[in-house]
């Protein structure tokens, strides 16, 4: 073999490899269209092995011109290069593999020619552009999801420089995106908050992503708006940190919204505060103060004033005002507001003014003398008026705005005022009735202290005449009756002193003369005489202690004594057992009365400590309802404590307790 063919035979041998596994599709059809050539590739494009001289133009089962419409089996467009068709040009195609997968490909034939120049068959390289495609597609679709969104989506390299821009970001803050390519991120970075950048890029390039971070930015114009951030790294293919993406939401509203439900909270806070703390109150002024201050501050007012009607001792109606957002000498010189077209509806209750601009309202500005605001005035502009009517009809006053700038009240405000003005009205009444209930209560207390002092002058002559017909009289039944006389006058005696003591308690009066003696001692003989008079009853006692020495007034606590021990026969009509026995508590020692008689109501314990009270089913036992209030008096102004254990229809435990010395 000469040199020659030998380079002849490396050249085809190289030939042959090359088209086998060059990576691009390679094949070839005779005249006839059958496939007589294909390498690696193309199998592989196919994903099948076409059988040589019986497979036809291509290796997939259908083919489709780019847009998807079918090309049937005689019209390959192979054909054409047996013809005139020019070669060297691409076709896009899709073909439909033997698995049920397609291909998009671009497809180059060209004409094999014998060596008389006839074009004797057809070659074609395949390019697989089905993976380009993709790429191609999932970027449209990423672009034009960037270019759709209302977020900003801006990304920026890793020294902070904006290096793109969306249709999203130019809303937000204003600027176009050739406005910012390649200038710092900064620019919309308010100078306070400088510092989160660096943060921001610090984790960035830790491969950090930042979530919703909620944070300020500024507008093109200066405005702040407030954002919420993600901001992710950007890596190469290499995955190298080559920048950062940040998606910025604008969330002024989402803030606004959140501002106005914490205002909302806070007023219903402020209104239930006001409305616990008036409900409680007994003193107008106060009431009025308080209702003026609350509702000046809820509705965002210059100033506020409560017009309060009232009525003197003799029945004479003034006006009471409070203020708020103003001193008192700004009103002082203004005279009350009268009954003009602009306050009569609020003072006659008929309706609510409302005005963004009462200068404008044809009410306004009708009466002399000052046909407007009076000299000196403050400025109003915005007003809002409310009645405070009570629940019967009966206006008791209402309530003013006024703000220096037009439109500041809204029916909301009107809402929150009005709500008040019925709990203002309902406190306002109870205030009424209390301080009449006081005053009533005053001129009781007077009667009482005079009506006792009274009784007392004549049955003290009584008594005195009692003893010396006693002494005088010595016919027996007589004497029987004088004695049942002055029992009856002692009886008298006694409810007028317990009458006495109270007026004296009223007036701080109640004076003590204490002295050191042995309550036990006191106890044991006080239910000794107990015991004598009421016969029928066993008055059991027990101590675990003989003696306990007090210093108090010996004569008010056997007043208590009596008392208790009264009470408990009293109110004992079905069983005689009482006991009496004494504990020691901290010092203290605890005089306990127990009875099985007819027993008290919870709701009756809390009570029968108050003057006058006596439980219903009482009525027939005689009392004046003072005993307990007494003994309760002289209990605590000696620093013990008094109190009951009850059991409706089973018996009480009444006790006191008084210090050891
Ligand atoms: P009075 O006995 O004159 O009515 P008190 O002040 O001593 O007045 O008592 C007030 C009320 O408390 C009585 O009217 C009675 O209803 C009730 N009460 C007092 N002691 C007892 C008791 N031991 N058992 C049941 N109820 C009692």
């Amino acid at each position: 073999m000469d040199e020659d063919s030998s380079h002849i035979d490396l050249i085809a041998g190289f030939k042959e490899q090359l088209w086998k596994y060059l990576p691009v599709a390679v094949y070839a059809c005779n005249r006839e269209g059958f496939i007589i050539y294909y390498n690696e590739a193309a199998r592989k494009l196919w994903g099948r092995d076409p059988v040589p001289f019986q497979d036809k133009w291509c290796g997939f089962s259908r083919l489709y011109d780019k847009d998807g419409t079918e090309i049937s089996a005689g019209e390959n467009p192979l054909m054409g290069m047996l013809g005139n068709a020019p070669e060297g040009q691409q076709l896009e195609l899709l073909g439909l593999r033997a698995d049920g997968d397609y291909r998009r490909m671009l497809v180059m034939p060209g004409k094999i020619y014998s060596a008389e120049g006839i074009v004797e068959g057809i070659y074609c390289t395949i390019t697989d552009i089905s993976h380009r495609d993709e790429t191609e597609r999932k970027q449209a679709f990423f672009s034009s999801l960037v270019d759709s969104s209302d977020d900003a989506i801006i990304s920026k390299s890793l020294d902070g420089i904006i290096t793109s821009w969306n249709a999203g970001a130019e809303k937000i803050f204003g600027y176009r995106e050739e406005e910012t390519i390649g200038r710092p991120i900064t620019l919309l970075i308010p100078p306070s908050r400088l510092a989160e950048e660096d943060h921001i890029l610090s984790e960035i390039r830790k491969g950090n992503k930042v979530n919703h971070f909620q944070t300020v930015r500024v507008h093109k114009t200066g405005r702040e708006i407030p954002i919420s951030l993600t901001i992710s790294p950007i890596k190469d293919k290499n995955g190298r940190i080559i920048g950062a993406s940040k998606i910025a939401r604008d969330i002024t509203e989402q803030v606004r919204i959140q501002q106005s439900l914490a205002q909302y909270t806070q007023n219903l806070e402020t209104i239930n505060e006001l409305i616990k703390s008036i409900s409680a109150k007994m003193d107008v002024q106060e009431i009025l103060q308080q209702v003026t201050d609350a509702t000046t501050k809820l509705t965002g007012a210059s100033f506020g004033a409560f017009f309060y009607n009232r009525k003197n001792e003799q029945g004479e109606a003034y006006m009471l005002y409070t203020l708020s957002g103003v001193p008192r000498a700004a009103f002082e010189g203004l005279g009350m507001p009268r009954n003009t077209s602009v306050f009569a509806p609020t003072f006659n209750g008929s309706a609510i003014v409302r005005s963004d601009d009462i200068r404008k309202d044809e009410r306004f500005g009708k009466n002399a003398p000052y046909n407007g605001m009076p000299e000196g005035h403050l400025p109003v502009v915005s007003y809002l008026a409310v009645p405070v009517v009570l629940s019967g009809g009966i206006v008791i006053g209402g309530l003013f705005f006024g703000h220096r700038e037009p439109a500041k009240f809204t029916a909301d405000h009107e809402a929150i005022v009005t709500g008040i003005a019925a709990q203002a009205a309902i406190a306002l009444d109870n205030s009424r009735l209390f301080e009449e209930v006081k005053a009533l209560n005053v001129k009781k207390d007077e009667f009482i202290a005079l009506a006792s002092h009274e009784l007392k002058t004549p049955l003290t002559t009584i008594s005195g005449y009692l003893q010396i017909m006693d002494k005088k009289v010595t016919e027996p039944s007589a004497k029987k009756f004088i004695d049942k006389t002055i029992n009856q006058v002692a009886r008298l005696n006694r409810l007028i002193a317990d009458l006495l003591d109270v007026s004296k308690i009223e007036a701080g009066k109640l004076i003590f003369e204490k002295e050191k003696f042995d309550l036990v001692a006191l106890v044991k003989e006080m239910i000794e005489s107990f015991r004598y008079i009421n016969n029928a009853y066993n008055i059991s006692f027990n101590s675990a202690i003989d003696v306990a020495y007090v210093t108090a007034d010996k004569h008010r606590i056997e007043q208590v004594i009596n008392n208790l021990l009264g009470n408990a026969v009293k109110y004992s009509p079905d069983n005689f057992n009482i006991e009496v026995r004494f504990e020691l508590v901290n010092g203290a020692v605890k005089v306990i009365f127990k009875d099985y008689g007819i027993g008290l109501t919870q709701e009756q314990q809390s009570m029968i400590f108050s003057r006058f009270y006596r439980a219903e089913n009482t009525n027939r036992v005689p009392g004046l309802g003072l005993g307990l209030y007494l003994t309760k008096e002289i209990i605590n102004r000696h620093e013990g404590k008094v109190g009951v254990n009850s059991v409706f229809g089973k018996g009480s435990e009444f006790y006191f307790t008084l210090s050891l010395d």
